[in-house]
């Protein structure tokens, strides 16, 4: 298995890619000048004393890719619209869309009843609820758990369209074109969230860091040995890749010799999910709590047509053992005001991500493939923050 995907999921890839990423160092590759000059950096407070949560939640990882699919059952169709491992924030809106289109094939013209229930609260549960709403269902979500107590609240809140997101021996041509479609739909919305009042989503610059040039692999690449091999698929949208800028070492503060800044888009999760609620809501949707022991309760359910979001729950629920859970951990520093920018450091396992809420520090460990175990383990995160601290000597 490759860590690889770590960057590759975000399109920051470096030396040690398969051929295809080779030639795209960061972004596409090219030096761009399109980055306002930034003020100083402010330095991150890296200290285990400003850690002020730690989240686990496992990645609903479907080798074969997400499950979007209609099936009947009874006089009910249900759309099953789960299983998007670590790109279920990125993927929503496209997954949502191709759902609802599925649903909206099942349903008959004549038919007047509109109702539709979606199962699950989670971002794909959410948003396919949204999009739902917009194509005249009404929507009523019914979901063991609601936000934030739900696992997507957990999340880092990155754009990661690829990450986790099937194995490369599933990656088929009909695939590619699947996923292309979900990228560039959800992609496109987002740009239509940036601005608005609380920042749910966002720009933010990040900065790549490398103790070796980036053109040279070996030690330096994020591999690592227990999880299997992800397809590159950001080669699919060229332009969405992110753009970067290779910096001197007199232009950025941390302490290794190779950085590039890059552009990030990120969702600051507690805003954004506030947005989805407020939209669902506002167009008459509600939400009722619910636990299904197995899908023969919905045929009790008056609505005939129905979405199966409910993300890792699937496993249990339907009893779909190709849903491997893989577990991730972040940890939260208290927000710092000025410090507004994301960290990758190639080599050392080490992500920074800028959320509004706090700066999120997340490592990965060789243990997370197939791990369900939900315990904090914070001795990980406190080390995640000292190798960060590395970064800002005193
Ligand atoms: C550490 C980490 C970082 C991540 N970072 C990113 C990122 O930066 N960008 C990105 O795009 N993705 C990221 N992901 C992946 C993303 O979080 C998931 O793909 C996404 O949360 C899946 O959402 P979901 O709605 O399918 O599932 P969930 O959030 O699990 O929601 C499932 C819903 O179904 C309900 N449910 C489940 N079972 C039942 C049942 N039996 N009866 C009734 N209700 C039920 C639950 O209560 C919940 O409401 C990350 C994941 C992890 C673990």
């Amino acid at each position: 298995m490759k860590r690889r995907h770590f960057l590759a999921s975000t399109g920051l890839l470096t030396g040690g890619a398969p051929a295809q990423a080779q030639g795209a160092p960061i972004g596409d590759g090219q030096d761009h000048g399109s980055f306002a000059d930034p003020k100083p950096l402010v330095p991150l407070q890296a200290r285990a004393d400003r850690i002020i949560h730690i989240a686990v939640c496992t990645r609903p990882f479907r080798a074969l890719g997400p499950r979007i699919q209609a099936q009947r059952l009874g006089r009910q169709v249900v759309v099953h619209n789960y299983g998007h491992g670590g790109s279920g924030w990125s993927l929503s809106w496209g997954s949502a869309q191709q759902a609802v289109a599925l649903a909206l094939q099942a349903h008959k013209p004549h038919q007047r009843d509109r109702r539709m229930a979606v199962i699950g609260c989670g971002a794909i549960g959410l948003t396919s609820a949204i999009v739902a709403q917009r194509a005249g269902f009404q929507v009523r979500i019914l979901c063991r758990d609601r936000p934030p107590d739900v696992p997507s609240a957990s999340a880092t809140g990155v754009w990661s369209p690829a990450s986790r997101i099937c194995t490369q021996e599933h990656a088929t041509p009909a695939f590619e074109q699947q996923w292309q479609a979900m990228a560039r739909h959800s992609f496109h919305q987002f740009q239509n969230l940036l601005g608005l009042a609380g920042d749910p989503v966002e720009w933010t610059d990040g900065y790549l860091l490398s103790d070796t040039p980036f053109n040279q692999s070996g030690a330096a690449d994020d591999d690592h040995g227990h999880e299997p091999d992800y397809p590159y698929l950001q080669r699919l949208i060229p332009e969405l890749r992110p753009r970067s800028q290779t910096l001197q070492p007199h232009e950025h503060p941390f302490a290794v010799p190779h950085a590039r800044r890059y552009a990030q888009l990120l969702f600051n999760l507690p805003s954004y999910t506030e947005l989805l609620l407020t939209r669902f809501h506002r167009n008459g949707g509600t939400i009722e709590t619910r636990h299904f022991e197995s899908p023969r309760e919905w045929a009790g359910l008056p609505e005939r047509s129905l979405i199966n979001a409910t993300g890792y729950g699937a496993r249990a629920l339907m009893q779909d053992h190709t849903i491997t859970p893989v577990r991730g951990q972040t940890a939260r520093l208290m927000p710092q005001p000025g410090a507004h920018y994301g960290i990758r450091w190639r080599g050392h396992n080490l992500s920074v991500v800028p959320r509004r809420d706090g700066t999120l520090v997340q490592a990965q460990d060789e243990h997370d493939f197939g791990n369900a175990d939900l315990t904090p383990d914070r001795d990980a995160s406190v080390a995640a923050v000292q190798r960060l601290a590395q970064l800002f000597p005193a």
